[in-house]
């Protein structure tokens, strides 16, 4: 520490001190002000930093399916997700509810004689006082994920057909009908 001149009263003060106790002048500190400009680049740094981390390791958007696997039995289904509130000893299906691109969708698990799974359908119905350019985005959205994960779909009677490489279908299905109803998206995978 070392004794400086006030630049307004003239007194000696100390360098360290932030204004002069006689006059208060404000004695200015440059190096002060570095020292803040770096800390607030490295806090700036560090939060972009961990912004791309988070966004590296964060779960991507999962296919409605990708839990179910063809062998399961309605009673594995069960012990994996739990019984729907619809199913009971006669019901040949099981629904649930379940997000994906953003969209919460029923999704409806059919079982067969075997009550093996025989069929799983992915569906949204846009309510009517939802905005139609969000849905369009999501169709996309939808198209975009399965043509990554399936390669490149064939169209057939306006529905979307993605095969994978063991032979099993995914059906994506769209209708666009702008009824009461609203529009829906429909995904049914066939084991
Ligand atoms: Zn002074």
């Amino acid at each position: 520490m070392a004794l400086i001149e006030c630049p307004e009263c003239g007194k000696q003060i100390s360098d360290a001190s932030s204004k002069c106790p006689s006059c208060g002048y404000k004695i200015p500190h440059p190096e002060r002000v570095e020292v803040i400009k770096k800390c607030v680049i490295f806090v700036f740094a560090a939060i972009v930093i961990v912004v791309i981390l988070v966004n590296m390791f964060m779960p991507k958007t999962r296919s409605p399916f990708e839990k179910f696997s063809p062998q399961m039995t309605k009673e594995d289904v069960h012990k994996k997700f739990g019984k729907s509130n619809l199913n009971d000893i006669e019901c040949r299906f099981d629904t649930y509810n379940v997000s994906f691109v953003g969209l919460t969708g029923k999704l409806t698990v059919w079982y067969n004689d075997e009550e093996k799974i025989d069929g799983i359908w992915w569906q949204y119905t846009l309510e009517y006082y939802e905005d139609i350019s969000d849905y369009s985005k999501q169709v996309d959205e939808i198209k975009e994920f399965f043509t990554k994960e399936y390669g490149e779909p064939s169209e057939s009677y306006g529905k979307t057909i993605w095969e994978d490489s063991v032979g099993q279908e995914y059906i994506y299905e769209l209708e666009p009908a702008l009824d009461i109803f609203g529009p829906s998206i429909t995904i049914k995978y066939r084991p």
